[in-house]
C-alpha cells in the first residue's frame, strides 16, 4: 500500500508548497477559524498546520491516512454539490508516504486528545494526549525516502516563497479565518480573521498597495463580482499579484484573467498586468471544474457573457475612479 500511496504522491505531493496547500485547505474544510503554519528551512525539515476545527474522532483517525477513505463524499451525485475542498482522500495517504506524519487531534466532545505518529513502515502508533480542540498536522523529512523528489526542490527562498504564495492565496480566499505564518519563529504572514477583504489584502500584499486599490462590484442574475483592482498606474510585470476565487475557492483561469486585462485594455502596456484579487459567485450549474488534485481548470456554461461582464466591470471602476 506504501508504494501505490508513493504512486499517488508523486501527482498530488510536488513539494513542500503543495503539502501546505492539502493541510491547511483540510482545516478549512474542518470548519476551523484560526490556521497557524509553522515552516522550517524549504519546509522539508518541518511543516506543521494546526487548526481549531472540528478535529479528528479516536475512530476516525487511523482513517485519515488510509487511501479513499475520506468521510466527505459518500455518492457520485455529491461530486456535483461539492462543498469541501478535498474529496478524494488522497492528500494524507500521499504526504505520509513520503514523509515522517503525525497527526494530534481532539474533537470538541472528547475530553483528551490522540496522537497518531505514523513509523518508517507506514504502522501507526497511538497515545492519549494533551491538547486544544482542533488538528495539528506535523510533517518532517519530507521526501526522504523519494531522493529524486529532493533533489528537484529549487532554493529554500524559492520553496518558501511558494509556501507564502500559497498561503496568501487561501488568506485572500477566506478573510474570514484567521491565518499565521511562521518561519521558524517568526510570524511572516498574518491576517485577522474578520471577514474583511481589504484588510486581507493589506496583509498579504502590504498596505501601500491595499490603500491604492479600488472596489469593484458588479451583479447580474447568474454571476456576481465582488473584489478590488489596481488604477492603472499600479502595475506589476507578471500576473502573480492577480488572485481569482470562484465561490470561495482559488481558482487560475486564462478566461478570466484574459477579461480583465481587456478590461484594461488601451490603459496598460501589453506587458504589465494590473492588480487583481476577485471574488466571483456563480451558480454551481454554470461552471464546470476538472478538479485535477493539483489544479483547477474551470470551464463557464456562458463564457462569452460572463467575459464580456468582467470585461464591463473593470472598464466601468476605472471610468468611475476618474478623479
Ligand atoms: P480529503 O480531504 O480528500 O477527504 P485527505 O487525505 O486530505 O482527504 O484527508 C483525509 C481525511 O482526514 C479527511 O477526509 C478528514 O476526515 C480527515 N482530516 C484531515 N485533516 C483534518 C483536519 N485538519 N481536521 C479534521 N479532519 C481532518
Ligand atoms: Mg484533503
Amino acid at each position: 500500500a506504501h508504494s501505490a500511496n508513493q504512486i499517488a504522491a508523486g501527482e498530488v505531493v510536488e513539494r513542500p508548497a503543495s503539502v501546505v496547500k492539502e493541510l491547511v485547505e483540510n482545516s478549512i474544510d474542518a470548519g476551523a477559524k484560526h490556521i497557524d503554519i509553522s515552516i522550517e528551512g524549504n519546509g522539508v525539515p518541518l511543516i506543521r498546520v494546526r487548526d481549531d476545527g472540528c478535529g479528528i474522532g479516536t475512530k476516525d483517525l487511523p482513517l485519515a491516512v488510509i487511501r479513499h477513505a475520506t468521510s466527505k463524499i459518500t455518492t457520485i451525485e455529491d461530486l456535483d454539490h461539492l462543498q469541501t475542498l478535498g474529496f478524494r482522500g488522497e492528500a494524507l495517504p500521499s504526504i505520509a508516504s513520503v514523509s515522517r506524519l503525525q497527526i494530534s487531534s481532539r474533537p470538541a466532545d472528547e475530553v483528551a486528545g490522540l496522537s497518531l505518529t505514523l513509523n518508517d513502515a507506514g504502522q501507526g502508533e497511538y497515545e492519549e494526549i494533551g491538547c486544544p480542540i482542533g488538528t495539528a498536522v506535523t510533517v518532517r523529512d519530507l521526501f526522504f525516502n523519494t531522493p529524486a523528489r529532493l533533489k528537484f526542490l529549487k532554493s529554500t527562498p524559492t520553496e518558501f516563497g511558494l509556501i507564502s504564495d500559497t498561503i496568501g492565496r487561501i488568506a485572500l480566499a477566506h478573510p474570514e479565518i484567521a491565518f499565521s505564518l511562521t518561519h521558524p519563529s517568526q510570524v511572516v504572514l498574518q491576517t485577522t480573521g474578520r471577514g474583511d477583504l481589504l484588510e486581507a489584502i493589506a496583509a498579504v500584499l502590504g498596505h501601500t498597495i491595499a490603500r491604492q486599490l479600488l472596489p469593484i462590484t458588479a451583479r447580474h442574475e447568474k454571476w456576481q463580482l465582488e473584489g478590488y483592482i489596481s488604477p492603472p498606474n499600479l502595475v506589476r510585470s507578471s500576473k502573480q499579484s492577480q488572485y481569482f476565487m470562484l465561490n470561495g475557492r482559488t481558482v487560475r483561469s486564462s478566461i478570466l484573467s484574459r477579461a480583465l486585462t481587456e478590461g484594461y485594455h488601451t490603459l496598460i502596456p501589453v506587458k504589465l498586468h494590473p492588480i487583481v484579487v476577485l471574488h466571483l459567485t456563480v451558480s454551481p450549474g454554470d461552471y464546470d471544474v476538472n478538479v485535477h488534485p493539483t489544479k483547477m481548470d474551470v470551464r463557464f456554461k456562458e463564457e462569452q457573457a460572463l467575459s464580456q461582464f468582467i470585461k464591463e466591470a473593470v472598464y466601468q471602476t476605472l471610468l468611475n475612479s476618474k478623479p
